[in-house]
């Protein structure tokens, strides 16, 4: 039987190297689980923006590794004023084409003044972090050897002699044999393609209806623009079709924003494109003041097209599975996707902890399954409903029923007791009924 010290007797190979594949090769070698992380490009990397993580993401990252929790705690950015500490957006209209013949959205309220707070409600961390800061803290976690780059994964096959095991196929020709494999290839994801057979309409992501441009904009002149308050904690601008929000990064010195808008269909086969400030500022038009500041002041106008992936059916065959964006991409409008991944970081590692043999891998998996798929895709769904909510198309631009749908859509999210999950997903594993 494996020990702490003696490491279990299968190998893994985790395609992709990204927060899912990082946080998850993380917990499983402090299992002594030995693996390899194929990435497809040369080099460990993330865009250079902004990621928010909420309560349960904060909590997963403390329950897998505390060096995962250090490397948030290192890069992580709370609102900057104490005040605001609990807030995860104060609301405001940004449309002006929402105020009445008095200038006003609401009683005594204008475009652009602050309406409500959603408040976190609990104190498990959170924060917005640089993508590429906290990726290069989750990189210094894994040992030499570990990461092979420049191995894009094309197929798979399983080797015909019994064993269950599968080969990797890359695109530069080479091949790896492993016990097993964990798809943390993004959106994506040939491992998901492969799984689930390409005529499958869940096997490749599908256009929401939105797009959204990103930018980081120094502090120092975000609070020139619009002043301490509105630039140094989280906001959300709510508009038709179209909304935007902002956070601070990089300790403050920074403040991220994420515009959205919409349009019927992506016919580019390029999800990011760049476009010209000229139909960037086109976009916001008819927005108000600190919104048209704010797109001004973003330099590099990017369109990120925004697709997700409809449910499928299962995250595992046999002894292949899927973790992160490759098991679930969706919207970011609940900005809880990578908490997700988080989340299922922790589920597997703890369950292939318990894992000391090659059935046990499936059965990990088959477990790991039936306790994240649900979750996960409710995500999904939830949160392109949460874009439809900010653009005025679920409530119409009715700020009565916007505001008790904000305040509440996300405690389920924030909330989970994940103790209870890890005791469910163990003992499903071990072959309990499972308590849903
Ligand atoms: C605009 C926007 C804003 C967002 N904001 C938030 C937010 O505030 N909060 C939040 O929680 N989430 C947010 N998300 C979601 C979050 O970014 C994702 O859920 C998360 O980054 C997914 O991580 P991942 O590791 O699963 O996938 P990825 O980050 O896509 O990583 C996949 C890795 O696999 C590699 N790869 C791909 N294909 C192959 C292959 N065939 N072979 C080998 N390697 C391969 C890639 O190079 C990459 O390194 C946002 C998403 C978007 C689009």
């Amino acid at each position: 039987m494996a020990s702490a010290t003696s490491p279990k007797p299968f190998d893994i190979a985790i395609i992709g190297g990204g927060i899912s594949g990082l946080t998850l090769a993380i917990a499983l070698l402090q299992h002594n689980i030995p693996l390899t992380i194929y990435e497809s490009a040369h080099t460990f990397g993330e865009i250079g923006a902004g990621v928010a993580f909420g309560p349960n993401a904060a909590l997963a990252m403390k329950l897998i590794s505390p060096k995962i929790h250090d490397a948030f705690e290192k890069c992580k950015t709370a609102n900057q004023w104490p005040s605001q500490a609990g807030s995860w957006f104060t609301a405001r209209v940004g449309d002006a084409r929402k105020a009445d013949k008095d200038g006003l959205v609401r009683e005594g309220k204008k475009v652009g003044d602050a309406l409500f707070d959603v408040h976190f409600g609990s104190d498990r961390g959170r924060g917005g972090v640089y993508r590429a800061h906290f990726l290069d803290e989750l990189v210094k976690e894994i040992p030499e050897g570990v990461a092979k780059f420049g191995k894009k994964l094309v197929n798979m096959s399983r080797v015909e002699d019994g064993s269950g095991d599968v080969e990797c196929h890359f695109a530069d020709g080479t091949k790896a044999r492993h016990n097993a494999v964990i798809g943390c290839d993004g959106i994506k994801s040939a491992t998901r393609e492969w799984l689930l057979g390409k005529d499958d309409p869940a096997a490749k992501a599908v256009f929401s209806g939105k797009y959204a441009y990103r930018g980081l904009i120094p502090m120092d002149d975000a609070v020139n623009l619009l002043g301490e308050e509105v630039a140094r904690n989280s906001q959300m601008f709510f508009g038709y079709h179209g909304h935007l929000l902002t956070f601070p990064i990089e300790k403050g010195k920074t403040m991220n924003v994420v515009a959205f808008n919409s349009c019927p269909e992506w016919k580019n086969p390029q999800w990011v494109i760049t476009t010209s400030k000229e139909d960037m500022n086109a976009d916001y038009a008819s927005w108000g003041p600190h919104v048209q500041k704010i797109i001004r002041a973003m330099q590099k106008p990017d369109i990120w097209a925004l697709f997700y992936h409809l449910p499928c059916s299962t995250f595992y065959k046999g002894r292949i599975c899927l973790l992160g964006d490759a098991a679930h991409a969706t919207t970011p409008h609940q900005g809880a996707g990578a908490g997700m991944c988080l989340e299922d970081s922790l589920i597997m590692s703890v369950l292939l902890k318990e894992a000391t043999s090659l059935e046990d891998v499936e059965r990990a998996f088959k477990a790991y399954d039936e306790v994240r798929r649900p979750r996960s895709q409710k995500n999904v769904v939830t949160s392109l409903e949460a874009g439809t909510l900010y653009d005025f198309e679920l409530e119409g631009d009715d700020l009565d029923k916007i505001e008790p749908n904000f305040r509440g859509r996300m405690k389920w999210i924030w909330d989970i007791d994940l103790d209870e999950e890890i005791e469910r997903a163990k003992k499903i594993y071990h072959g309990g009924a499972a308590k849903i």
